[in-house]
């Protein structure tokens, strides 16, 4: 298998794989228990939670683990439905984990306004600067887009919400490992990731939270991670998330450097059979290793279905669940028409993509591909 889908999920990473294995099959104690198989479980998720607060620049207590990105996400949208100020601002390319949420919350009544993005895939801050209201009380702008994997201007939206008093949230679940995240530096009040992204195990994930006492549980029972997130945790899963983030922050130069050789390889190999190319989203200020690429002649269906007969998993950007090609709603929002953006696919390397495959997929576009 050729699998250049890395921003739909990643493979574990072995050590991780192994880990979980151990864990599960060893430490089934129930980390609320006092006996020492219990502590045992507790002291692993406590030495998790060290390594995701230091893979982002937090403090333990910052850490709340949930099932995944789309969890945290909604745990903030729905932690600010009980604030007095009932006003979010959000921008109309964000994971449905973000747009759904925030759509089924105004029957609650939380308002909300999305801002659009600029023909490159990003927001402008003075429009979001526009869109406050005084009873805004969140902002929430994801780090990087999952599709065109545009980075947003975060860290500024943070001075002009700081300004307002409004606070900030981002959904980072695609950029840990490929950029640096430092919550220091953003300066964000909330921010979620996703252990299946960073070569961690699926179903498990953070939400992080600058100040705990701002947060209202979403999943109410136990007393599980200070009454923030009740449930029996899942320790392998959690310790696998842990290892997952701290390989991620080691690695993340070399990482950086190969997502980059890789993409100008296949930029550079696509220029010289597919003129008309069009690389879709801000080419500089993005994740490296993601490319979304319109090829006009053809259909993102068709393309997708040809190479996987040769082995080649990719996708056309949304995995919208119900296996569709629809047109996806971010490359409309920066102006595709729709047989273009049906004429789409997403490119997401990794860290175990080689030069060598990158050349075979090349070949294979060329071989497939209407010019
Ligand atoms: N946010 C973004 C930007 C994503 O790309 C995804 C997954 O594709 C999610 C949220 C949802 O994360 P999870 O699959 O962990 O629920």
């Amino acid at each position: 298998m050729y699998y250049f889908d890395h921003s739909a999920t990643t493979p574990l990473i072995p050590e991780v794989s192994e880990l979980i294995n151990n864990i599960n099959r060893e430490i089934y104690g129930n980390p609320s228990s006092v006996y020492s198989l219990g502590r045992k479980s507790r002291s692993i998720i406590e030495n998790a939670r060290n390594q995701v607060a230091n893979s982002i620049s937090a403090n333990t207590e910052q850490i709340i683990f949930t099932s995944g990105g789309t969890e945290s996400n909604n745990h903030i949208l729905w932690s600010i439905l009980k604030n007095n100020r009932n006003h979010v601002i959000s921008n109309k390319i964000e994971h449905p984990a973000i747009l759904k949420v925030l759509h089924f919350l105004n029957k609650y009544g939380l308002k909300h306004d999305l801002v659009g993005v600029l023909s490159d895939g990003i927001v402008s801050v003075e429009e979001i600067e526009k869109a406050i209201l005084p009873e805004t009380s969140l902002i929430s702008l994801m780090l990087a887009n999952n599709e065109i994997g545009t980075l947003q201007p975060v860290k500024e939206v943070v001075e002009i919400a700081k300004k307002n008093s409004v606070l900030v949230h981002t959904d980072a679940v695609q950029c840990l490992g490929k950029i640096d995240v430092n919550v220091l530096d953003l300066g964000v009040d909330f921010l979620s990731l996703s252990a299946h992204k960073f070569y961690g195990p699926k179903g498990i994930g953070v939400l992080y939270v600058k100040d705990p006492k701002q947060l209202s549980s979403l999943i109410i029972g136990g007393g599980q991670e200070r009454g923030l997130r009740a449930g029996t945790e899942s320790i392998s899963a959690i310790a696998g998330m842990g290892l997952a983030a701290e390989y991620c922050v080691k690695s993340l130069n070399r990482k950086r450097e190969l997502l980059l050789k890789l993409e100008n390889q296949l930029k550079s190999g696509i220029n010289k059979f597919y003129k008309e190319a069009i690389y879709n989203g801000n080419q500089s200020k993005k994740l490296p290793g993601l490319i979304n690429i319109s090829f006009p002649k053809n259909q993102s269906a068709i393309m997708m279905a040809k190479l996987d007969r040769d082995g080649i998993a990719i996708s056309n950007g949304p995995a919208c669940g119900s296996g569709d090609v629809k047109p996806s709603p971010v490359l409309s929002e920066i102006g595709l028409d729709n047989q273009t953006n049906l004429a789409s696919l997403r490119f997401s390397f990794g860290s175990t993509n080689t030069e060598k495959e990158v050349d075979y997929l090349l070949n294979k576009l060329e071989l497939n591909l209407v010019k």
